[in-house]
C-alpha cells in the first residue's frame, strides 16, 4: 500500500523518534508499505516520521543512484541493489573530512541543496530479520543513512544548509507547509487545530 509522504511543516518531522519492540504490530506490513512508498516517489530513502509514524525506522535502497556522476566501478557494484531496513539505530562514529553533496528530501519537494557530511559513517542497527548489526558505510549509501538517521532524530538537511542559503529557500519551505507544492506523489500537509 502506498502511504502519503507527511510534508515539511508537519511537528512529526521535528520529533526525535522512539525505538520499537520486535513485537511492533504490522511490522513487516509496515515495511513493505515503505518500500513501495519510496519506490514510487523514486527516492532512495525513507523513514518512518515521513509516513507520520514516530519510530526509530528507516529504509535505504540506493539502485537509483547508481547513474550518479563520478561514481568508481566499486561503489556502483556496492550501490546496486544495497537495500536495507534499519531498525532503532545508532551511529556509532563519523569519520573523515566533510564533503558536499546535493541533497533533496521527499518532504521537502523541489529544493535541492549542498550538504556537507563527512564521508564515513559506523552504525549499529538491526535488521528486517531483528539481526544486530554494525556496519561502517561511506559515499553516497553513508549519506543516505546519514539523511534518514538525521529524521529519525528530527532533523531535516534544510536544518544543515549555510544561514545565506535558507533565508533564499524560506519562502519556498513555507510554501510547502501550506500545501503549495508540486510532487508527483501523495503528501499528507499539516493542519494545526484551530484554538477555541
Ligand atoms: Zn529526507
Amino acid at each position: 500500500m502506498i502511504l502519503p509522504i507527511v510534508a515539511y511543516g508537519d511537528p512529526v518531522l521535528r520529533r526525535e523518534a522512539e525505538e520499537i519492540g520486535q513485537d511492533y504490530e504490522n511490522l513487516s506490513v509496515l515495511i513493505d508499505n515503505m518500500f513501495e512508498t519510496m519506490e514510487q516517489a523514486n527516492g532512495v530513502g525513507l523513514a518512518a516520521p515521513q509516513i507520520d509514524l514516530s519510530i526509530r525506522l528507516f529504509i535505504v535502497d540506493t539502485t537509483p543512484f547508481v547513474d550518479s556522476k563520478g561514481l568508481s566501478e566499486e561503489e556502483k557494484n556496492e550501490m546496486n541493489g544495497f537495500r536495507e531496513v534499519f531498525i532503532n539505530p545508532i551511529v556509532i562514529e563519523e569519520e573523515g573530512k566533510p564533503w558536499a553533496f546535493e541533497e533533496g528530501c521527499l518532504s521537502i519537494p523541489g529544493i535541492n541543496e549542498d550538504v556537507r557530511r563527512k564521508p564515513t559513517v559506523t552504525i549499529e542497527y538491526y535488521n528486517r530479520e531483528w539481526q544486530l548489526i554494525e556496519k561502517t558505510f561511506s559515499g553516497l549509501i553513508a549519506r543516505v543513512i546519514q539523511h534518514e538517521y538525521d529524521h529519525i532524530e528530527g532533523v531535516l538537511f534544510t536544518d544543515k544548509i549555510n544561514a545565506l542559503k535558507r533565508r533564499l529557500i524560506s519562502r519556498k519551505l513555507e510554501s510547502i507547509s501550506k500545501g503549495i507544492v508540486d510532487a508527483n506523489y501523495q503528501m499528507k500537509f499539516y493542519k494545526p487545530r484551530k484554538a477555541k
